[in-house]
């Protein structure tokens, strides 16, 4: 018999990694407690460009049809415009044939996902922040939350920190949180939704100008989402104002000023600084894993973090059921970080390794123009850089929106 503060496994955040392994998993029978700060639906700084490969996702989760009845734009390409205007294109079916992006706002498809995990069993909590992680000897054994009634203690054999790039149970491991955070880019992004754009239908923009680029695609509603990334010192020097750095900064670039000429806000500004991107501890604890943002923060001009949470998700969950004992046997959870860092590297290692190469080109703009030019002028190339931010696999899987 369980008590009700007593779950197989707790999740803290539930961004598309969280909802992702909590649906999985309680599809396999586990006891489920998905915690997460905020009250859905809820907004989101995030590039809202859906990669291809998430549809499968989608469709193994059970949310295809509410995420494309939630009015997803469909996006067929990425086109990558240098500062100049120079232009190279990336179709989404070089991802996995048969299939296209989507555009569509966080607040919908994270909102999709969380109902989603209710339906399936999973316990969830909103506005219940996970404070820190609870812990037996040198393990983890689940989670202390807050709430508006109060702190409770939540047990679970496994605790999983999906709270992305805060990692909020993983940070108490992290012996070199201080000096990294010290160590950091000193990145801006902002995002917001935008009316009467000229972005061409059917494509992901992505503008290069000096000190950083930025994304505009067509979401729900006729809606299109801007988001862009801005070196902290250029944000400092235009006094923090959204509205000064889109016209200044990432208007530089010749085809973002033709786009966004007439453009009219649609919602408030967000913001939130980046402090680095790549891999992080995985597994810091006994007891407590990391995935989606909290295991490794892609870049986003590959479009692909949401793809990365919800395969994390999986792979977390595959992990976890793979080892039938691992929710009665000690042995069992310790024996777990060692198979999950295995399979984890195994599907990640590579792509993180090819956007920090791509990374160097994009926050330079002279190397950023002279890719575009070289990579425009072969779609063999082109095509094999674009399949190397992906898993091999997935560009197999298969998803139709039929
Ligand atoms: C500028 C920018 C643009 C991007 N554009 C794209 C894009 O176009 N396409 C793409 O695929 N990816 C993009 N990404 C990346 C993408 O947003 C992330 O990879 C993705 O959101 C990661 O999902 P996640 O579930 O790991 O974390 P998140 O989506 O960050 O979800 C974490 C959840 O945890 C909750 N939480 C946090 N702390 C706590 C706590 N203590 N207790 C309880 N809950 C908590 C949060 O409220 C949140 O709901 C972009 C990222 C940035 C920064």
């Amino acid at each position: 018999m369980h008590s009700a503060n007593t779950f197989d496994v707790a999740i803290a955040g539930a961004g598309p990694a969280g909802t992702s392994a909590a649906i999985r998993l309680a599809l396999h029978g586990a006891r489920v407690l998905l915690l997460e700060e905020k009250k859905f639906p809820r907004a989101k700084l995030c590039g809202e460009f859906i990669s291809p490969e998430c549809l499968a996702h989608f469709q193994q989760l059970g949310v295809i049809d509410q995420i494309i009845a939630a009015g997803a734009t469909l996006l067929g390409e990425t086109v990558f415009y240098s500062a100049r205007g120079y232009q190279v294109a990336v179709p989404s079916e070089w991802f996995t044939s048969g299939a296209t992006a989507l555009g569509l706002s966080r607040s919908e498809m994270d909102q999709r996902l969380l109902e989603r995990a209710k339906a399936v069993g999973v316990v969830v909590l909103e506005n219940a922040h996970a404070t820190g992680p609870l812990l037996e000897g040198d393990s983890v054994c689940g989670v202390n939350v807050k709430t508006s009634a109060g702190t409770s203690d939540y047990r679970a054999r496994i605790t999983i920190d999906a709270t992305g790039r805060t990692r909020a149970l993983a940070r108490h491991f992290d012996r070199h949180h201080r000096r990294s955070s010290k160590r950091k880019r000193g990145l801006v992004a902002f995002k917001a939704h935008l009316e009467n754009t000229r972005v061409t239908p059917g494509a992901c923009e992505i503008y290069f100008y000096a000190s950083g680029y930025g994304g505009l695609s067509g979401i729900e509603h006729g809606l299109s989402n801007l988001c862009f990334i801005v070196s902290a010192s250029e944000v400092r020097r235009r006094g923090s104002d959204p509205d000064r750095v889109l016209q200044e900064v990432v208007m530089q670039n010749s085809r973002a000023a033709e786009t966004l000429r007439e453009a009219r806000l649609r919602s408030p500004w967000l913001s939130v600084s980046l402090e680095g991107f790549g891999r992080k501890t995985l597994t810091p604890v006994n007891g407590l894993l990391t995935i989606g943002d909290a295991a490794s923060f892609i870049d986003p001009f590959t479009g692909s973090g949401m793809l990365m949470a919800l395969e994390s998700g999986e792979v977390v969950a595959e992990t976890i059921v793979s080892r039938p004992g691992i929710l009665r046997d000690a042995q069992t959870v310790e024996l777990i970080a060692e198979d999950y860092e295995r399979r984890y590297t195994s599907r990640f290692a590579s792509r993180l390794r090819v956007s920090g190469l791509l990374r160097r080109a994009a926050f330079v703009p002279y190397l950023a123009e002279t890719a575009i030019l070289f990579f425009g002028a072969s779609t063999r190339l082109r095509r094999k850089l674009a399949r190397a931010t992906r898993h091999a696999n997935q560009q197999k899987a298969r998803a139709s929106l039929s």
